[in-house]
């Protein structure tokens, strides 16, 4: 790798020792590139301070004063101090106090210029002058450091002990000057100019110390144009990785399935359905891919109840069927236990081996170790232990993808002979999200649900109308029809104030005692979950009560009523998947969701959208602006750069923009033949992430 100025150690850098490359160290700044890299988290206009006769209280500003009087006031001992000092800008007085902060007296002395930034207040007694507590400051010294440190946009850096924001500002400063503009930039420059974007040169030098970067509000907000400039450069780095890894991945050797079909057609003419036009479709493209000698990626995305474990099986029949084995991978064991009961009589009639493979006790008389022989292998994480083996594994389909991260994926793949892998996804991640995140897989989409649908009533009740919500369940109970009530936790001592499953099953079969109750929850053993589960499907349960191990996959067709129990309490996907328990069969069913007091603000707009619409992509939008991405994405998207300066909602643009570069320059020049610095800078990017370049 050719190395640059820029990837000198921070020491060469003037003002800078070997203490302060270890305090700078801790910041995670080692070299002059990670210096620049390393951006102001606020600005403060400084250009024109207002004067403290101007401050308001509630104001949060930043204002200049010379130090005319402090004073230092100790209680009890030495436990309690304050130290104030009154600041005189010419006009007016401002009070600036530090609570327990005593060593201040030995910066602040009379007659010192300082900088303060903070929130104004009344003193006690309503009269002037106004106060600061405990504000952000800064001592001023000489004429040379007004260049620096006023008079403009300054930044304000996050800082470590040892080093004052006016050291840290001033190394930042002679930094700028000596090697921002000369950075060289590793985008390309058609693709800047294209878009309008600044250079690396001049933007770094903007995000620093601004000079035309346009209004403070846009500075702090993260959008600025020299902002964004940074924020399409991460976009633009994590699209060409995963497209560099996507067309490596098909160079890659790995099984070229060619299924007879039989068991498929077998399977097909056993459903008491037909498949819909979109199930077709995705068959179809999983099946072109199987046949591909190059291993499968591929992510399938339909709402809740759209009918993906279908052709997932029947793509996993294809498998056995050429002599492979085939793998189902779930998040919970509840929905592996789900998926395996569903497929077990199936296997049998095929005359298929079937085991199910659960983190749990081992009391299926299973060897959670060692190697699986069997056909078809349903699970939860545990199929992916190091010490579980497959005597040839073909397929690979993960359930619910969301829960399982990237490295996970990779982890899987290694058991096999490089398996194909379908991932199956009842979260619907919004389109740019998801070509973003997945950008190496290939996506389907089942877009409609099977006909005959009549679609869920959502209704949000208060909890004081329970008669109204009984009637209902006896309603549905009387039809035939069965009901799940969920809560939020197992027990009432474990959450002050929340409702429980255990409790709730007791009320219930109080309440309805003509009527089979049934509970369900995490800690009984997987045994009895079964058999609930099961009893629950034969129609010997009415009711069932339980926490959120139904949440994914459970599919009973003739429970027509979900009942959530402190439904303020649940994140937005996680309702909808609740309620996709509800409306599989032919009838109408019912979402019913009480909320107890107080319900937030957030509670309130998630319970709305429920009320609003069943629209899996919808709801996911939502979510994702309600929650932020790192926590919509449940494992802080494992297994892909952070992104600094990037934001996927607030930049959501941007990330378009900079997919469809990445692609085009991908498609021009593959191995960056013409773009070796970028290249560099792609490896640096994804470190430790994927060997982007030398997997093909
Ligand atoms: P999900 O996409 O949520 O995994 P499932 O695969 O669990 O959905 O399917 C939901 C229900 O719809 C199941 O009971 C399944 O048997 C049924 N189903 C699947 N495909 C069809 C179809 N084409 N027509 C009617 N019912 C279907
Ligand atoms: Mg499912």
């Amino acid at each position: 790798m050719k190395s640059s100025k820029a990837d000198l150690s921070i020491q060469q850098v003037k003002g800078v020792g070997p203490q302060r490359t270890r305090l700078l160290a801790k910041l995670g700044i080692a070299t002059i590139r990670d210096a620049l890299a390393y951006l102001p988290f606020r600005y403060e206009d400084r250009s024109h301070l207002i004067s403290v006769g101007e401050l308001r209280p509630g104001n949060v500003a930043t204002v200049m004063g010379k130090v005319a009087a402090c004073n230092i006031l100790r209680r009890r001992g030495k436990k309690f101090s304050i130290f104030d000092a009154t600041l005189h800008d010419g006009g007016s007085y401002l009070t600036v106090k530090w609570f327990n902060q005593p060593f201040m007296q030995k910066h602040v002395a009379l007659g010192r210029t300082m900088v303060v930034y903070g929130m104004v207040k009344e003193n006690t007694r309503g009269i002037p002058p106004l106060e600061m507590e405990n504000p952000e400051y800064e001592l001023l010294i000489d004429d040379a450091d007004s260049q620096i440190h006023t008079n403009r946009v300054v930044p304000v850096y996050r800082i470590t002990e040892g080093i004052s924001q006016k050291q840290f500002r001033k190394i930042m400063f002679t930094l700028v000057q000596e090697h921002a503009a000369a950075m060289e930039d590793p985008v390309p420059l058609h693709i800047t100019v294209r878009n309008g974007l600044p250079g690396l040169g001049e933007t770094l030098c903007e995000l620093h110390f601004p000079e035309n970067a346009g209004n403070i509000v846009e500075l702090n907000s993260g959008r600025s144009r020299y902002h964004r400039r940074l924020a399409f450069d991460e976009f633009f780095f994590l699209a060409m990785g995963l497209a560099v890894f996507k067309k490596s991945g098909h160079r890659e050797k790995g099984i070229s399935f060619c299924p007879a079909g039989g068991l498929r057609r077998d399977l097909l003419k056993l459903l008491p359905f037909t498949l819909t036009a979109a199930q077709q479709r995705v068959m179809e493209q999983i099946d072109r891919d199987m046949r591909q000698p190059y291993p499968m990626n591929r992510l399938l995305q339909g709402d809740v109840g759209c009918g993906k474990t279908v052709v997932a099986f029947a793509a996993m029949l294809d498998a056995v069927e050429c002599g492979y084995q085939a793998a189902l991978m779930a998040p919970t064991e509840t929905l592996a236990e789900q998926h395996y009961l569903n497929i077990r009589g199936m296997i049998e009639m095929f005359g298929l081996s079937g085991d199910l493979r659960t983190g749990g006790s081992g009391a299926r008389g299973k060897e959670r170790t060692g190697e699986c022989t069997s056909d078809i292998i349903v699970g939860t994480h545990a199929l992916i232990q190091e010490r579980l083996t497959f005597r040839k594994l073909g397929l690979v389909v993960i359930d619910e993808q969301h829960k399982f991260g990237v490295m996970q994926r990779a982890l899987l793949r290694k058991k096999g002979v490089h398996p194909d892998v379908l991932i199956m996804t009842a979260t619907p991640i919004p389109r740019s999200l998801a070509l973003t995140l997945y950008g190496d897989l290939d996506c389907s989409v089942i877009s409609e649900l099977p006909p005959g649908r009549k679609g869920i009533a959502t209704a949000w009740v208060e909890a004081d109308r329970k008669d109204e919500i009984f009637a209902v369940l006896k309603q549905e109970i009387s039809r035939g029809r069965q009901a799940y009530v969920v809560y939020p936790a197992i027990e009432e001592s474990e959450t002050a104030g929340l409702r429980s499953v255990t409790r709730g099953h007791e009320a219930f079969q109080r309440k309805f005692p003509e009527y089979r109750i049934g509970m369900l929850h995490g800690r009984m053993r997987p045994e009895e979950r079964e058999q609930i589960m099961e009893r629950f499907r034969m129609r010997e349960i009415d009711i069932l009560v339980s926490t959120t191990v139904i949440e994914v996959g459970v599919d009973v067709p003739n429970a027509t009523v979900m009942l959530i129990v402190h439904a303020e309490r649940f994140g937005l996907s996680q309702l909808h998947q609740l309620r996709g328990r509800v409306g599989r069969g032919v009838d109408s069913s019912r979402c019913i969701l009480i909320a107890y007091p107080p319900v937030s603000e957030d509670a309130r707009r998630r319970l709305n959208v429920m009320i609003q619409t069943n629209d899996g992509f919808r709801i996911a939008e939502e979510d994702l602006k309600l929650r932020g991405a790192g926590e919509f994405l449940g494992t802080r998207q494992a297994g892909l750069p952070d992104l600094k300066n990037a934001d996927l909602i607030r930049d959501a643009a941007i990330l378009d923009t900079a997919r469809q570069e990445a692609s085009d320059l991908i498609a021009h020049d593959e191995r960056l033949l013409k773009y070796s610095f970028l290249k560099q800078r792609l490896d640096v990017f994804w470190k430790e992430k994927m060997d982007i370049f030398n997997t093909g």
